[in-house]
């Protein structure tokens, strides 16, 4: 075993009556790429809040980073810690440009009254540079697609410089070719800085290919773990999903088109 930078063990979550997770058990080492499936209501989001202190244990144990997770850390924990979320709807009149919203990133480890140096900005314009938004880079944020409000999320955790990288549902409520463009920015992303990222999604055609490892979540507990190619047979799925699922016969167009393992 490599370095293990999440460790969670037996991990409870309860909301009030709803228990989210049911003694979830996960390792997952420095630079991993894991996915994380399941149907709606798997506990897959509560998971994300464990390791980044969003969300309480009420048994159980999680070390992120080397430190256990607690009120103590949790500040500290999700400043090494990038999230990024479902699109949100943005206040049009919102009188905050896209470069200035990716600057946010900073301030979780600089401090909020921390006014951006010159390098700070040509970083955050070299990041826009990379996820190609440069050219929209004084636009307000709230008059953005989807899809550009996804690339930015993308740099503002980006510029964070975090060490695990947290995506709950990246390419939900985006277009299809938004959709395809966010996941090969993903796996760009990865294949340059390698961070260790957990990518959460019930749909699997927005399944990253370059996904080392899946973890399939079901009623709030880890179902199964394993390999693409171990965890993606149709047999597999059907149990997960309790539903006829169609998996493409090799090369097909159907179901799970990019998962070309
Ligand atoms: P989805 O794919 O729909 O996003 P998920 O697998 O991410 O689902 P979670 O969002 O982790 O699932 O929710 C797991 C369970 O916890 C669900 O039964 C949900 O209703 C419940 N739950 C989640 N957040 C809260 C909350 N803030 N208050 C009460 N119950 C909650």
């Amino acid at each position: 075993m490599g370095d293990i930078v999440i460790s969670l063990k037996d991990a409870v979550v309860s909301y009030r009556e709803d228990v989210a997770l049911r003694g979830v058990s996960l390792e997952v080492e420095r630079g991993e790429f894991i996915g994380i499936i399941g149907p709606n209501g798997a506990g897959k989001t509560t998971l994300l809040t464990v390791v980044n202190d969003l969300g309480k244990l009420v048994h159980g144990q999680a070390r992120v980073l080397g430190v256990p997770v607690c009120r103590r850390n949790g500040i500290k924990l999700r400043k090494r810690i990038g999230y990024v979320a479902q699109a949100e709807n943005i206040d049009p009149r919102l009188p905050i440009s896209v470069r200035e919203t990716v600057m946010v990133g900073y301030y979780g480890r600089l401090g909020l009254f921390h006014r951006p140096t010159e390098d700070q900005w040509k970083n955050v314009d070299r990041v826009l540079d990379l996820v190609g938004l440069s050219h929209l880079s004084r636009r307000p944020i709230g008059h953005l697609s989807g899809g550009e409000y996804q690339r930015a999320a993308i740099a503002r955790a980006l510029v964070q410089q975090p060490e695990i990288f947290l995506l709950d549902e990246p390419t939900a409520s985006v277009d299809p070719q938004a959709q395809r463009e966010i996941l090969s920015l993903i796996q760009l992303i990865h294949s340059q800085y390698h961070m260790t990222t957990l990518f959460v999604t019930h749909d699997l055609e927005t399944l990253p290919s370059i996904c080392q490892r899946l973890v399939l979540m079901r009623e709030g507990q880890i179902w199964k773990e394993g390999s693409p190619g171990e965890m993606l047979g149709e047999e597999v799925l059907r149990q997960l999903y309790e539903a006829g699922v169609s998996v493409p016969a090799e090369g097909g167009s159907g179901k799970f088109p990019r998962c070309g393992w």
